[in-house]
């Protein structure tokens, strides 16, 4: 099962390379916005917004304040090490991202629920009991961001330093430098032209 603080990740990793050089958005319009939330149905569950609820420009904008916290806890998170270079030049201070997730957070109430069917174990939950599915869906993104940086992923991200990437990943194994194969090409390829060009 997908966990919830997954969409912390996927968040982040709206603001990503263009293959080409830059720097790509995918919440930089309404519609993008709308594909990306489609597309993180399965991490946000019950937290999911019903099909067909609209996305407008102020929904966008909170998602992307949540974003922009998270990114600035991850660039904390992956210190001393630099951050994704994508917005290393602006990032909120840490106090101003944290207040910004609890109190984003803090919009929805949840209820404390014990289920124990026959012949299982008893399982507590935190049920949402908000009804309003546009505060269930930003506040979901900052909770998961919140249970990602307090989880045991948290030690595990990175930011990429391959040339040109912006990525931050979550290491899979222990000496994964880079978010992917091709970005490990690509960087023992700069370091290796670096290294021949400089003698
Ligand atoms: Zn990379």
């Amino acid at each position: 099962m997908e966990r919830r603080s997954t969409s912390a990740l996927a968040l982040a990793s709206t603001i990503r390379h263009d293959g080409d050089g830059g720097v790509a958005d995918d919440l930089a319009t309404v519609q993008g916005a709308a594909q990306w939330i489609r597309d993180q149905a399965g991490p946000l569950g019950e937290h999911a917004p019903p099909a067909g609820m609209p996305i407008d420009e102020p929904l966008r904008d909170e998602i992307v304040a949540v974003r922009r916290a998270t990114r600035a806890l991850f660039a904390r998170a992956v210190s001393p090490a630099p951050p994704s270079p994508a917005d290393a030049g602006r990032l909120i201070p840490a106090a101003e991202a944290l207040a910004h997730l609890n109190a984003v957070a803090a919009r929805e109430p949840v209820v404390p629920r014990l289920d124990w069917p026959a012949e299982k174990p008893p399982v507590a939950r935190l049920l949402p009991s908000e009804p309003d599915p546009r505060v269930r869906l930003v506040t979901a993104l900052a909770r998961a961001a919140i249970e990602f940086l307090a989880g045991p992923e948290r030690e595990l991200l990175r930011a990429c330093t391959a040339p040109r990437c912006v990525r931050y990943f979550v290491k899979a194994h222990g000496r994964q430098e880079w978010c992917k194969p091709s970005c490990g090409n690509r960087a023992r390829a700069a370091r290796h032209y670096r290294r021949h060009r400089t003698g």
